[in-house]
């Protein structure tokens, strides 16, 4: 999944209002931060098998420090601690951001075949429900979702300038086009490429920051 783990930090935004989108950005997408600097390290493994599912030919061989269901717990736990006691944010703060980022492995659970393991052991079971055999329906799921969340955070707040505005649209343009990329160009040439370039996701952190500078909340 893509788009739809940035509805879910778009959505979160009216809980948890004292919360800039970027963070909210780290959190719905951490497992896909750290999984890159991973499997670049050599710690966890991706190959590209085209025609593995219709959506992503990505074979994830070995992701359990970023994708088990017990890694995202503990994420989350630690996400939601790590905010509180940074910023002195309330429970309820910290409550909705290791939502957010448990919501990672939720989504992933629901489009991945069943590759995602429930522990770290190297015989852990996997599973996953498989949207991605379905081209119509993984675009169907991750646009509403996309359209829902960015609904939300265009109602929770507003923009105090030109820029506000803009970098919102250009965000939203920018990453449908990924997206689209992603689902119709060719398959990367190797699973190193496409760790290489999922890297770029904490581009898409740094613009989360900057269009939360630049709107407002609206009050309830
Ligand atoms: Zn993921």
């Amino acid at each position: 999944m893509f788009v739809g783990h940035f509805a879910v930090a778009l959505g979160a935004k009216r809980a948890v209002p004292a919360v800039s989108l970027g963070t909210l950005f780290i959190a719905c997408q951490l497992a896909d931060l750290i999984w890159p600097v991973l499997v670049i390290a050599g710690v966890e493994r991706v190959g590209v098998q085209p025609g593995l599912t219709v959506v992503t030919p990505l074979d994830f061989i070995y992701y359990p420090f970023s994708h088990s269901l017990l890694a995202a717990a503990a994420w989350a736990l630690l996400f939601g601690a790590a905010y509180m006691g940074l910023r002195k944010a309330t429970a309820g703060t910290g409550a909705v951001l290791a939502i957010v980022v448990a919501s990672h492995w939720v989504l992933d659970a629901l489009t991945h075949r069943p590759d995602m393991p429930l522990t770290i052991g190297v015989n852990s079971a996997r599973v996953g429900l498989g949207l991605w055999n379905s081209l119509p329906g993984t675009i169907a799921v991750e646009l509403s979702l996309f359209a829902g969340g960015l609904w939300l955070y265009t109602r929770a707040t507003r923009a105090i300038d030109r820029a506000g505005r803009l970098a919102l649209a250009g965000l939203a343009t920018f990453l449908l086009l990924i997206y689209a990329a992603n689902l119709f160009g060719p398959p990367p040439p190797s699973g190193m490429t496409a760790a290489w370039s999922a890297l770029a996701m904490w581009l898409l952190v740094a613009w989360g920051y900057w269009v939360d500078r630049h709107r407002t909340l609206v009050p309830v």
